[in-house]
């Protein structure tokens, strides 16, 4: 009898948890697609915003901010969206600017914070880069505050503005973490507020509060009671990170819905962009440098990357060698020698700085005419940023990398601590690589912008003469490299590029050769074109040797590998006739 029961109540149960079941989908169904819903209602009221012209100058502070943009900023025009961003936030709407690095974002409250007075809090990730504008500002003349736990001059004009003690300083620069900590300056702000003084938060590099971006700081979530907490002051956030879902998420953590976001295109029409392969020969290489140094630079004034400080210094000297007046640049060398060659290149006795990437921060030269990439970026961020030294004055500048396989080795142990730092640095190799792509359109999609061919106007290599390029099923090449590899593997050997090279074209230690692998009838150039699209598409893989000495890099077989024993697998390669594969 209560068998049966049991069994009646056990079918009852199930039929339950079946329909909970189906409950809880149409829930989770209902509940993304009001998720949905709500963006777009944001990003409809974003819009709506941003219809509104804000470019104009017939606000009732116009008048002031053209007068103290040059008087006390000595600055002539606006560029794009300067002007918006600043009538907004003045007109109390929350803003975000969106705009590449060095495009002048600083600016956008600058400006506003001289105009309106009071105070503005400027919230920016980092010590280095606080210090970096209230010497700019101190260059003008415009006093400004910082707040840390140090006791400076900056430190006090902080406290003192703070306490009403002093008109004269309308900025207050601050750490996240800073302004988490101190219960004291969240108190005076209190009183600032209630006194009707405060006039703006700023929040520079805004993306650190977005868990989706790979800057998050957890201080930045802190920021998400400001508007509670202050309401009615609005708050301009900057960024040159621009994904849609991350803009939602700051947003949202802001809790600023809606605001107006003003985006500036990522696209530097001015900038000619080209690849070459670089001459695996020294010499060769070191000619083609001087050759472009002499003619198609003559005169003109630019900055060639290196990316070891040693590599700038033995360029440097070889160029000096040749005649040419260049200086060199990087992290070792004193203040003082750096800030000489420095004053040389701006006052043009020296054409060109070789330099690491420790030469950029605060550059503020308008007529770099090119940059030379003597060995690739490690991202494609970088490249932009690198590149987008040149050319500020608006006229045409050209960005050149000279790119071989063999330098990927030599970043790729500089960048396998980070996470996704191989990716970046594979996503460089491959924008090297392309044969036949608009490089800007290669570019702008690693700002989730689309340019078309107009927008490069013919001012890239590939826009600007269309190279014949043919394909190449290179998957028996492929199997040949893996039959050497398996050699080595089965010797315990670590293969580098260079024995892979010779091992295939049947030089070096004869131990590593494979008789049934025929010595290729291409270049090693070509050769080394088919590893390194093998190794950015998956088929072969870097596999990293960390000793006392040196951090060192093989190459073994990649993830992709077992499609390729299929003898129908077809690996097409897409390359310029020159290569003759
Ligand atoms: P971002 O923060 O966007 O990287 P910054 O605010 O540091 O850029 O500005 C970069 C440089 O551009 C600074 O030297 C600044 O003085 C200059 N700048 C900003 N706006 C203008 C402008 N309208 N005209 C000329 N130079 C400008
Ligand atoms: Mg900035
Ligand atoms: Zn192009």
């Amino acid at each position: 009898m209560e068998e049966s029961e049991i069994k009646v109540i056990d079918c009852e149960i199930k039929e339950i948890e079946k329909e909970i079941r189906k409950l809880n989908e149409r829930k989770k169904a209902l509940n993304k697609r009001k998720e949905k819903l709500m963006n777009d209602v944001i990003r409809q009221k974003s819009l709506e915003k941003s219809k509104r012209d804000w470019n104009n100058s017939n606000f009732p502070w116009s008048k002031k901010l053209k007068s103290t943009l040059t008087e006390v900023l000595k600055i002539n025009n606006f560029r794009e969206h300067q002007l918006s961003a600043i009538n907004a936030v003045m007109s109390g709407e929350d803003t975000i600017l969106v705009m590449p690095t060095g495009g002048g974002k600083s600016l956008c409250y600058q400006l506003p914070a001289i105009v309106m007075r009071g105070i503005t809090i400027v919230i920016s990730p980092l010590i280095a880069l606080i210090e970096d504008q209230i010497h700019g500002l101190k260059k003008l003349n415009i006093p400004a505050g910082m707040l840390t736990s140090n006791k400076s001059e900056e430190v006090k004009l902080a406290w003192a503005a703070l306490d009403g003690k002093n008109d004269n300083v309308n900025l207050i620069y601050i750490t996240p973490e800073f302004m988490k900590k101190s219960k004291r300056f969240m108190a005076k702000l209190q009183k600032v507020f209630n006194q009707k003084r405060l006039k703006l938060f700023a929040i520079d590099e805004v993306h650190c509060c977005s868990t989706w971006g790979h800057d998050f700081r957890p201080d930045y979530q802190f920021l998400g009671c400001l508007k509670a907490m202050f309401p009615g002051i609005p708050i301009l956030g900057l960024t040159a990170t621009a994904t849609t879902a991350i803009l939602d998420d700051v947003q949202q953590m802001l809790d600023i819905h809606g605001s107006l976001i003003l985006r500036a295109t990522f696209n530097r029409p001015n900038l000619y962009y080209e690849v070459r392969r670089k001459p695996n020969d020294k010499e060769n290489c070191l000619e083609m440098l001087v050759t472009l140094l002499k003619s198609r630079f003559s005169d003109k004034s630019g900055i060639i990357y290196t990316t070891t400080i040693k590599d700038a210094e033995t360029l440097t000297t070889s160029l000096r060698d040749r005649g040419l007046k260049v200086g060199c640049y990087h992290a070792m060398l004193d203040a003082e020698v750096r800030s000489k060659m420095y004053n040389k290149w701006i006052t043009g006795s020296y054409q060109a700085i070789v330099a690491t990437i420790a030469f950029g921060l605060g550059i503020d030269k308008p007529d770099v005419r090119f940059v030379i990439h003597h060995c690739m970026s490690k991202s494609m961020e970088n490249y932009y940023q690198e590149s987008g030294r040149a050319g500020r004055d608006g006229k045409k500048a050209t960005c050149i990398i000279l790119y071989r396989l063999a330098d990927i080795f030599k970043l790729s142990t500089m960048v396998i601590g980070d996470k996704v730092g191989l990716r970046n640095l594979y996503k460089t190799l491959d924008y090297c690589l392309n044969s036949n792509a608009c490089r800007r359109s290669l570019i702008a999609t690693h700002f989730n912008e689309n340019w078309s061919k107009e927008d490069c106007n013919s001012m890239c290599d590939h826009c600007a003469k269309s190279k014949k390029t043919t394909s190449t099923d290179i998957a028996p090449y492929c199997r040949q490299i893996y039959k050497i590899i398996d050699k080595a593997a089965d010797t315990e050997t670590n293969l580098t590029l260079l024995k892979l090279l010779d091992a295939w074209y049947g030089k070096g230690t004869a131990s590593y050769r494979v008789s049934s692998v025929p010595v290729p009838k291409f270049s090693r150039e070509a050769a080394e074109a088919i590893i390194a699209f093998l190794l950015i598409n998956g088929y072969l893989k870097e596999d990293f040797v960390f000793n006392a000495y040196a951090n060192l890099t093989y190459l073994v077989r990649g993830p992709d590998s077992s499609l390729v024993t299929d003898s129908n697998y077809n690996i097409l390669f897409t390359h310029d006739e020159t290569l003759k594969i």
